[in-house]
């Protein structure tokens, strides 16, 4: 980049990008899945290599890496291959809060200069922001585009065709699902973006009229809402919703159960894991045991939270992520503080690009509770599938009178002085069995939780109260 701004220079989207090359370099579906899918470990391991090369060299360049590695001692010429990642000082959310603190608006990590930088093309879109303002995010052509390619290949994966129309029912507004979903299918999939919104957007009864009328074939959106949709279907409008003829629901499933959502519509589930920074990450094949990881796009690793090291394949740790194809923000060694790990062994479908299991939740939640790892994420999953409750929850933790730690989950339930005692002896025996360890159960009335869990001043919900002495 120079450093003169032409004046009145306009910059254009399609001017900005040699989109044959990046075609070659990101193939899109469905050369995709005769090109890049097929590689060998070696052969991945060989693109990664020198895609992150560049990339170490681009995030040299921004001031928040300077800084970060800088601090730490680390200099230019250390990273010298992949092997040398584990030595790079890992950053997490709460630096990129401080980097936008120090740097408002954006923060330093975005490596653009209004001031100095010719123009680009640019996209912004957001975390979901739940505390404060929203966390803004902006996208060179080269960053949107490789994520479009990648939502194009993700959808494909999952059975999305020409023609097909797809009815994405996530927010459009800052954050980013929606608007992704949508270039993603328009650019890289042939078929035709349904952009109902959320419910707040189009109201549910109106999306199922559109689903009906126009044949959506699949569904985008969080499992919940899905699940609402054919909830209100089959029990306001009495109409199955496995016969509207719904081929898949595309979703990020996280802790939530996919087989109770397959029945209610009669179609596949599919899980994917992605992020406001990153796009899509890592989604599964028809085969859903487990995700692939884009692996021409992305270095993951998964690391212990306690210890910063690997964890071995098949156990659970904080997933690392390094991007291998950002020109703003790059992120190297970002902990993402989401919890999986890598599956075993090969997958059917023949693609040797690493696969990580369902997301477990958080692990900045995480409880450790008679050696065992216990996500309030896995337990509120429980709760939003019992039927008397309304979804509610908090879970406590504390010393108890034997010398061991007991966990208790308080839960809201609708008809609390009928159903109470049979909803906290039917939670407990489900709890034990799904998570493996004893806790009890305690119903409340609805709305007497909010004062314990936040929701009554509208800040971030609590849904882990911790009272064990610190040690
Ligand atoms: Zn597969």
């Amino acid at each position: 980049m120079t450093l003169m701004k032409k004046a009145g220079a306009v910059p254009r989207y399609y001017a900005a990008l040699d989109f044959n090359q990046l075609w070659q370099d990101y193939p899109p579906a469905p050369d995709y899945f005769e090109t890049t899918y097929v590689l060998s470990r070696d052969a991945i391991r060989a693109m990664q290599e020198s895609r992150f090369l560049d990339q170490m060299k681009r995030a040299w360049e921004i001031p928040f890496y300077q800084r970060h590695w800088g601090q730490a001692g680390l200099q230019p010429g250390d990273v010298r291959s992949l092997d040398d990642l584990k030595n790079i000082p890992a950053f997490s959310v709460h630096d990129l809060r401080d980097a936008i603190a120090r740097n408002p608006p954006w923060g330093d990590f975005i490596g653009i200069d209004p001031d100095h930088d010719e123009p680009m093309p640019l996209a912004m879109q957001t975390s979901g922001g739940t505390t404060g303002l929203p966390r803004p995010m902006i996208y060179s052509p080269q960053d949107r585009e490789v994520m479009n390619i990648i939502t194009g290949r993700r959808l494909y994966m999952q059975g999305v065709r020409p023609f097909d129309l797809v009815q994405v029912t996530l927010s459009l507004g800052l954050s980013n699902g929606g608007f992704l979903a949508r270039e993603g299918i328009w650019k890289y999939t042939g078929a035709v973006p349904v952009m109902t919104g959320s419910g707040a957007q189009t109201p549910t009864r109106r999306q199922i009229e559109i689903m009906l009328a126009w044949k959506s074939k699949h569904l985008i959106g969080f499992p919940a809402y899905l699940r609402h949709i054919g909830h209100v279907m089959r029990d306001e409008l009495g109409i199955d919703p496995r016969s509207v003829g719904i081929g898949s629901l595309i979703v990020h499933l996280g802790t939530d159960d996919r087989k109770p959502l397959e029945e209610l519509w009669n179609a596949d589930v599919f899980d994917t894991y992605g992020t406001n920074e990153c796009g899509t990450l890592a989604a599964e094949c028809q085969e859903k045991n487990g995700m692939h990881v884009f692996e021409d796009a992305f270095v993951l690793e998964m690391v212990d939270p306690e210890t910063g090291r690997d964890v071995p394949d098949g156990e659970r740790g904080s997933i690392y992520q390094t991007t291998l194809f950002k020109h703003l923000a790059p992120l190297i060694r970002f902990n993402s503080n989401d919890v999986s790990a890598f599956k075993l062994g090969g997958c059917p479908c023949g693609c040797q690009h690493r696969r990580i299991d369902r997301i477990f939740g958080r692990s900045d939640n995480m409880v450790k509770l008679r050696g065992t790892n216990i996500f309030p994420e896995a337990i509120g999953a429980l709760v939003s599938e019992t039927r008397e409750s309304n979804g509610e929850y908090v879970v406590i933790v504390e010393p108890g009178a034997g010398g061991q730690d007991e966990m208790t989950v308080r839960v809201e339930v609708l008809d609390y002085a009928g159903a109470g005692a049979a909803v906290e002896k039917v939670l407990a025996e489900r709890l034990k069995l799904s998570l493996g360890v004893k806790m009890h159960v305690v119903a409340s009335e609805p709305g007497s939780l909010s004062g314990l869990t936040g929701l009554r001043d509208n800040s971030k919900v609590r849904r882990l109260i911790d009272n064990r002495p610190k040690v």
